[in-house]
């Protein structure tokens, strides 16, 4: 099939890496009167429309003898993805899962108990407990914002489960915001809107998780619009987190946006080291293993990122010692963590970042270290500039020696300005993110 000879064409014309992050993820739909690319977020989108879709064209054209077109979406939930015909007039009940109560969506081992608190999340967990004390008075809504794996989810979910232990009639659902898009896409199918709206405006507690997932999709903010108000006014509460705070949400009403804000908006930052070692132990000894300080200090210098990766760390030296049979010692730590240091110290030259920059805004790379000076191309110089500052170990001198002799100043400018343009305009914040995720793959 055509699918079929994209791919085979795509193995041999990338590298296996390129291959893998690029091509691999994606999925190929169609039906009589359309053909789309599925890709599973939008930096994937984003990448895919730059550099590839143009040979999808091409390798259609050849493949159908005519032009074709190709949209390139995010994949939406499966349930849409699959087509699959829904119950008529089906109540929305969140995804069952195992370990998750089928009723409220909430996964009962997420607790304030086993919520390690630090600088970066105090103000967050004071917050969340005072909301799981008083829901629907204290604040209203409550929005948490933070990057991946910091544990949005655990704390949202902790006031939850705290929430039906206090009072196991109050009618809670907790779900993450794709599953919130689904429900409104199937009530529109079904014309069950009557049944959406008895569902969600009674509800003693919304818990609405990433809701960045609603950028762009009208009917549902619109909903949500309805549902939010409902819930305030009769003084239910509202629980929502983001990858942003309300302000920097990009494809979001401004009257969503601004009700966002009604509350306490409050921020989980990434943990410092102290932080870092305390979840480690914390962790490991739920799974019923002790660590030295000097193994978990080890493990918390290395992975810096976010919690997530933190405790995918430590399960890795936990199965390395079950696996050799020896106690968890600094070696056998280093030793189970080698392939995963490898790939985060591996260095990025600024040759590279230069020419992946470049390629993604379509300059060329002799630009870069060019005199011009027209926006098109000063724009894209001052993110390289800023990427060569976060992801190597180069000083700002010898930063503007690689852009073709700059003095430092200029590169010093150009990191203040592109830190303030994350602020003030979400595309750089999208074109960062995904040329980091280009750059460290
Ligand atoms: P997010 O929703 O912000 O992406 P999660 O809530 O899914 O992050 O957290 C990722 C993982 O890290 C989960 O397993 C969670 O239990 C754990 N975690 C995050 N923060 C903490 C913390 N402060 N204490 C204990 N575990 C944490
Ligand atoms: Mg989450």
């Amino acid at each position: 099939t055509f699918w079929q000879a994209c791919l085979s064409r795509f193995e041999q014309e990338l590298t296996p890496q390129q291959f893998n992050n690029w091509i691999k993820p994606l999925r190929f739909v169609s039906g009589p009167d359309f053909m789309r690319i599925e890709a599973p977020n939008r930096f994937i989108v984003q990448w895919v429309k730059d550099k590839f879709l143009s040979r999808f064209e091409e390798m259609g054209e050849a493949h159908f003898s005519r032009p074709i077109q190709l949209s390139l979406v995010v994949a939406e939930n499966k349930e849409i993805k699959e087509n699959k015909p829904l119950p008529v007039k089906s109540v929305p009940t969140p995804v069952a899962r195992s370990g998750r109560s089928e009723k409220s969506g909430l996964n009962p081992s997420f607790t304030f108990a086993n919520f390690v608190t630090g600088k970066a999340n105090q103000l967050a967990r004071a917050a969340a407990l005072q909301v799981a004390e008083n829901p629907g008075t204290a604040y209203n809504p409550l929005f948490v914002y933070g990057g991946v794996g910091l544990g949005k989810t655990h704390l949202i979910q902790a006031i939850g489960n705290y929430v039906q232990e206090q009072n196991s009639n109050a009618k809670i659902s907790y779900l993450h915001a794709e599953r919130y898009v689904s429900d409104v896409v199937r009530a529109y199918q079904h014309k069950a809107f009557d049944d959406f709206k008895r569902y969600y405006h009674s509800l003693d507690l919304l818990l609405i998780d990433d809701i960045q997932f609603f950028s762009g999709k009208a009917r549902t903010q619109e909903e949500f619009f309805y549902a939010f108000n409902a819930l305030i006014e009769s003084k239910k509460q509202v629980i929502i987190t983001c990858d942003t705070y309300p302000k920097q949400i990009s494809g979001m009403e401004d009257r969503l946006i601004s009700r966002f804000g009604w509350g306490l908006t409050v921020a989980i930052e990434p943990p410092e080291l102290e932080m870092r070692v305390a979840i480690l132990l914390k962790k490991a000894e739920m799974e019923g293993f002790h660590l030295d300080d000097d193994v978990a200090f080890f493990i918390a210098k290395q992975i810096r990122s976010n919690v997530r990766e933190l405790e995918g760390a430590l399960k890795k030296v936990i199965a390395y010692s079950r696996f050799t049979g020896h106690a968890i010692g600094l070696d056998l730590a280093k030793e189970a963590l080698k392939d995963l240091l490898a790939v985060q110290n591996r260095q990025i030259s600024i040759e590279n970042i230069q020419k992946t920059v470049a390629d993604y805004y379509k300059i060329k790379v002799a630009e870069m270290y060019s005199k011009k000076r027209s926006r098109n191309v000063a724009r894209p110089r001052q993110v390289a500039m800023a990427l060569a500052k976060e992801l190597t170990h180069l000083s700002f001198p010898e930063i503007g020696d690689a852009f073709g002799g700059r003095d430092h100043t200029t590169v010093m400018y150009a990191c203040r300005k592109i830190e303030e343009l994350k602020i003030s305009e979400s595309g750089i914040t999208r074109d960062i993110s995904v040329l980091l995720q280009v750059l460290r793959s």
